[in-house]
């Protein structure tokens, strides 16, 4: 209690010299605070709140800033605030602590809702009708092959590029629970010469530090682990992993929420579903895998193939790891 009183003086504090945040919604809980940055680059800025601080961690971030403007609240009040100011806050919360809490909280440099990207140079959106031949290619990749409905479009932000060094690409942009953008997907829509799909550098963003499009999830609820962009479409609830490995992050959010955990890996990937569930189950998560063996093809595929009925019954093949193994152990014993 002592703490959140604090936590919130802090804010107070902040305030005196950065001005009001976006919102002081139930403000004595809120640890997530949005300000206007007083940083070189958008101190011009009006109300574009830029700046992300966590009174939980005592963290700061500018997303927009270049250099990157982060650190602890030391930092921010000793650059922008009075000399009373940091005095003050140092009473509140001495710098000392912050060092201590610095080991605590190894996580706050790469507190994964701190992580933001640039979508890639030239994106367009897909909802905005151009009259090129390289948007009607776009267009009928996405909606004719993939079969994405038009709706999703403005709901995922999905666009497209003609130009820049990630073009003829549909982007599928990723963004974390606060609606800033933390990833993309970039899928050639040329079906000659065959091109790559090309992510953000390892250098901006890695895929295992964010979690795809959180945004859309509802961690209460049972979440589906896929492992594509475009299974995520087919399935309410799912996470895309990019892949087959889960990262140590999103292991971290499913325990975080104690979430009931329903794999749904390619049809190909039987080992690697066995692994996976192997290891959520022993860290005590409700887990559950679909089987796909009979498919021979992803969820995508099926969806595009079939249509969604298929994708509803291929989903009612749930099982439960251990009882498989039981079952297939005796089958062999028989
Ligand atoms: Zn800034």
């Amino acid at each position: 209690m002592m703490e959140g009183n604090n936590d919130y003086i802090i804010v107070q504090l902040l305030k005196s010299f950065l001005g009001n945040p976006k919102s002081e919604h139930d403000a004595l809980n809120k640890k997530q605070w949005q300000f206007n940055c007083p940083g070189p680059t958008c101190r011009h800025d009006v109300d574009k709140f830029n700046l992300e601080y966590n009174s939980k961690k005592k963290a700061f971030k500018c997303w927009k800033c270049e250099p990157v403007y982060s650190g602890y609240v030391h930092k921010l009040v000793w650059d922008y605030g009075t000399k009373e100011d940091y005095r003050k806050l140092n009473v509140i919360f001495p710098k000392e602590t912050s060092r201590s809490f610095k080991d605590k909280v190894k996580r706050v440099k790469t507190d994964h809702q701190l992580i933001t990207c640039e979508l890639p140079k030239g994106y367009m959106p897909l909802g905005k009708k151009r009259n090129t031949k390289l948007y009607e290619l776009a267009w009928n990749y996405l909606v004719h092959d993939r079969k994405v409905n038009p709706s999703f479009i403005d709901k995922y932000q999905i666009g497209y590029t003609e130009t820049g060094p990630r073009k003829f690409r549909i982007i599928i942009p990723s963004r974390n629970t606060l609606g800033r953008f933390n990833y993309y997907e970039a899928r050639s829509y040329m079906k000659d010469p065959k091109i790559p799909y090309i992510k953000p550098s390892g250098d901006e963003v890695h895929k295992n530090d964010i979690i795809f499009n959180e945004n859309f999830i509802n961690w209460d609820l049972p979440i589906y682990i896929v492992e594509g962009v475009f299974d995520m479409f087919r399935i309410p609830n799912s996470i895309p992993i990019l892949g087959k490995e889960i990262s140590e992050l999103l292991v971290e959010q499913l325990l975080k929420h104690n979430c009931t955990v329903i794999l749904c890996l390619d049809d190909d990937a039987i080992k690697k579903t066995d692994e996976t569930c192997k290891l959520l189950t022993s860290l005590g998560l409700n887990v559950f895998f679909i089987d796909l063996t009979d498919y021979k093809k992803d969820i995508s595929k099926i969806y595009e193939d079939h249509g969604k009925e298929e994708v509803a019954k291929a989903l009612m093949n749930m099982k439960r790891l251990d009882l498989e193994t039981e079952i297939k152990k005796k089958l062999k014993n028989e």
